[in-house]
């Protein structure tokens, strides 16, 4: 996908895998983690090999620039990462400066959307495909019972793409974890009650902030991409 090269579906499916297998360990939605560490890949991709590219120049003329999302995220990248600097930024953002100018003195057609939106999109559409050819299998059912699970829009995102047999499994799977998460809820409020003097359990005291991730898809406020990658 721009500005990179595609690769074929058995090799997109391995290193999904070896991927999947990482995330699964971290708290959250896995697809949610893959789709945000393609997103920081895009961009220090971006800003290391492309910013001299003709299409990108052109690609971010017409859309002028990144949503406000990912140019925050864009911002991250570059002060987080050792060894990057801003000169891959100014360098596309000079392009873009130029082509607002000019569009102001000859205002032209609707732009173009965010391209990292796109990707992400996509990306995540991707995911969710692989996700659901391993979980015909039951070493990878076994591994995803064990991790949080996905967020509603992943599920969703899911679906359309699962064998008859896999969305019955995965239905269950998300009810299951509904159930829980609404008697934590509950308990939750009913604990905090004023006349109520039991502790809350750590899954009863996180069900607010489980809510609104599983509910509405995760958000990262720092990186999750290392620099050893
Ligand atoms: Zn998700
Ligand atoms: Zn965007």
């Amino acid at each position: 996908m721009w500005p990179f090269n595609r690769k074929t579906q058995a090799e997109e499916l391995a290193l999904f895998s070896g991927a999947l297998r990482r995330a699964l360990g971290h708290p959250g939605c896995p697809v949610c983690r893959l789709v945000r560490e393609s997103e920081e890949r895009w961009i220090w991709t971006l800003l290391y090999e492309y910013t001299g590219d003709p299409r990108t120049h052109a690609t971010f003329s017409r859309t002028l620039g990144l949503c406000s999302y990912h140019a925050w995220l864009m911002r991250r990248v570059v002060e987080g990462r050792r060894l990057m600097t801003p000169s891959g930024v100014a360098r596309l953002y000079e392009t873009v400066v130029r082509e607002l100018k000019s569009q102001l003195a000859f205002p032209r057609r609707k732009r173009d959307g965010c391209p990292l939106c796109s990707y992400a999109v996509q990306t995540g559409e991707r995911q969710a495909y692989f996700l659901a050819r391993l979980l015909e299998g039951e070493e990878w059912r076994t591994a995803f019972s064990r991790s949080q699970g996905l967020c509603w829009p992943h599920l969703r995102a899911l679906l359309p793409h699962a064998a008859r047999e896999v969305r019955g499994w995965v239905i269950r799977d998300f009810t299951r974890r509904l159930e829980s998460l609404e008697r934590d809820l509950a308990e939750l409020q009913r604990k905090q009650r004023y006349d109520v003097c039991e502790g809350l359990t750590p899954g009863e005291a996180g069900s607010w902030r489980e809510a609104l991730w599983r509910l509405g898809g995760m958000y990262y406020d720092r990186l999750v991409v290392g620099d050893d990658v």
